[in-house]
């Protein structure tokens, strides 16, 4: 027996003579939706004009806030006043979020986002356009193409390539491995998959603080994450170039097909930039695909005084980046850049071009994963003629500048110790002075680990600012991400002594409930 609630629909409510505008409950007037619209704008404002106000984040547990939302509540049969139901969802939303567009946000890699961008996505869904095919979105597709070439002029990459928008700097880095594996293969990767008969194995190489994607993207590619050579890096955390020499001769030795070398223009843990024009180098001369995966810190080409290796980018056969991230797009947008177009096309189309109009049209069902899309792009393209270059480049100095004065202001503190600091990361964690003289010992650092294990956890919780970690060379550390337009001096300047007062508070408490004391 069914234990569900046989709920009979109500009939359908189409007029007999089909006379006058059809009755749908999710029909809207325009009187209706512009007070709604306007009743929801006036709310969001003064909801972001009150963020720096209050904490960037509350402590409740996932059971609280299912409790709000009516526990186990069954799907409402018939429907609520869409008035009521904006402004009670607005106020849950406002109430119970980590606030990535608060200053004191230094959590990790993910921006405070745009009012414009806020603005482009209610724009892109009045429009609904479908950026899979031209047809569907003429006006879109250019808008988004558009996109594409001024991303790659803000990096410095040649303009005449092509790219798309996906979610994220995962799939942005999906799609170049994915155009890497069959510019690669020498038979017919897409239609034999990896393992066809005489398929030789194909290989990958990345620096061992490369990101999970790489993981994902091998596993999907159906390569296995085992066909990924994680190599050494030096003293700043960078891809050892001798390393990648080695383990490419060595996989060609072992009659294997070195397919692919990825460079990080930014790790996600430190920052770090690889040094990309040696290993494009490498690619040129040993026939590798060369992708950078530049998600968080590509954009920094485009500020004062960017690290000198990234002028390696414009050497990248394919180039992930995270408009998400540094700028500041709302979630999500992530984009992918191709040197030769057509190889995108080689790794996901089942058409031949279309031409609308005697010129070649942009399918973009035929340049990426997906079928429909969303204009991602509206939201990035406004950003970029909103505020240009200059303005672009201001703000990612400035995130840059912060996070160097970040590091100074730890290292002057009696009670941290610095520790990397590249693009807008810096790394420290808290050490009081009592501590100090267990610093590399075997019981110091396992003390000091669980210590600022356990001064993150307060400190993600309590709301005051928000920090997030790095494991560097086996040590936990206390991590700051500045990809923040509302940070500012005073932000920076308050963190030291907002964590050394929490770490107090957080090594009493550890040593009460029976940790040790330090050595
Ligand atoms: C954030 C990040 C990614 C993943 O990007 P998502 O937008 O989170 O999918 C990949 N690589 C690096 C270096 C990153 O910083």
């Amino acid at each position: 027996m069914s234990t569900r609630t046989e709920v009979a629909p109500p009939a359908a409510a189409l007029t007999p003579d089909g006379a006058g505008p059809r009755e749908a409950p999710l029909r809207m007037s325009a009187e209706e939706f512009r007070r709604l619209g306007h009743q929801l704008v006036d709310a969001a404002a003064a909801f972001l004009s009150g963020v720096p106000d209050g904490p960037v984040t509350r402590d409740e547990s996932p059971a609280e806030l299912r409790a709000l939302l009516g526990g186990d509540a069954a799907l409402p049969a018939d429907g609520a006043d869409a008035a009521a139901l904006l402004a009670e969802t607005a106020r849950l939303l406002f109430g119970h979020s980590l606030l990535n567009g608060h200053p004191r946000f230094f959590g990790y890699i993910t921006s405070s986002p745009a009012p414009i961008g806020m603005l482009g996505d209610l724009l892109a869904a009045v429009v609904n356009p479908n950026v899979g095919s031209w047809r569907l979105g003429p006006i879109a597709t250019e808008i988004e193409a558009q996109t594409v070439r001024w991303i790659a002029e803000l990096l410095g990459y040649p303009a005449d390539g092509g790219g798309l928008l996906v979610s994220g700097g995962n799939m942005a880095n999906m799609v170049g491995l994915f155009a890497a594996r069959a510019a690669a293969a020498d038979w017919d990767v897409r239609a034999a998959g990896v393992a066809a008969p005489g398929a030789r194995r194909l290989r990958v190489y990345a620096s061992a603080e490369a990101h999970t994607w790489l993981q994902k993207a091998t596993d999907l590619a159906g390569l296995g994450t085992d066909a990924v050579r994680w190599l050494p890096t030096d003293d700043q955390l960078r891809l050892d170039v001798g390393a990648l020499r080695a383990a490419v001769a060595a996989d060609r030795a072992a009659g294997d097909l070195p397919m692919l070398a990825v460079g990080s223009a930014g790790t996600v843990a430190t920052g770090a930039v690889d040094p990309l024009p040696e290993i494009a180098q490498v690619c040129r001369e040993e026939g590798l695909w060369f992708h950078v995966d530049g998600a968080y810190g590509a954009f920094a080409a485009a500020a004062p005084d960017a690290p000198p290796a990234l002028a390696g980018l414009a050497l990248a056969d394919s180039v992930a980046v995270d408009p998400h991230k540094w700028l500041y797009a709302p979630l999500e947008a992530g984009c992918v850049l191709v040197r030769d177009p057509a190889r995108l096309r080689d790794a996901f189309a089942y058409h031949p071009p279309y031409y609308h109009f005697g010129q070649e049209a942009t399918n973009y069902v035929d340049y990426g994963p997906q079928n429909s899309r969303g204009f991602r792009a509206l939201k990035v393209w406004l950003a970029l003629r909103q505020v240009g270059r200059n303005g672009y480049a201001r703000m990612i100095g400035d995130d840059v500048a912060l996070s160097r004065r970040l590091h100074a202001r730890v290292a002057a503190h009696p009670d941290l110790e610095p520790g990397t600091q590249s693009l807008s990361i810096t790394t420290f964690r808290y050490v009081p002075a009592d501590l100090r003289a267990g610093v590399g010992t075997p019981e110091g650092e396992a003390y000091l680990d669980a210590l600022n294990r356990a001064l993150l956890e307060r400190l993600q919780t309590a709301g005051e600012a928000f920090v997030s970690n790095a494991v560097v060379r086996g040590r936990y550390l206390l991590r700051a991400c500045i990809v923040n337009f509302h940070t500012a001096p005073a932000d920076v300047d308050a963190l030291p002594d907002i964590v050394a007062r929490t770490g107090r508070d957080v090594r009493a408490a550890l040593d009460a409930a029976g940790g040790r004391g330090g050595p």
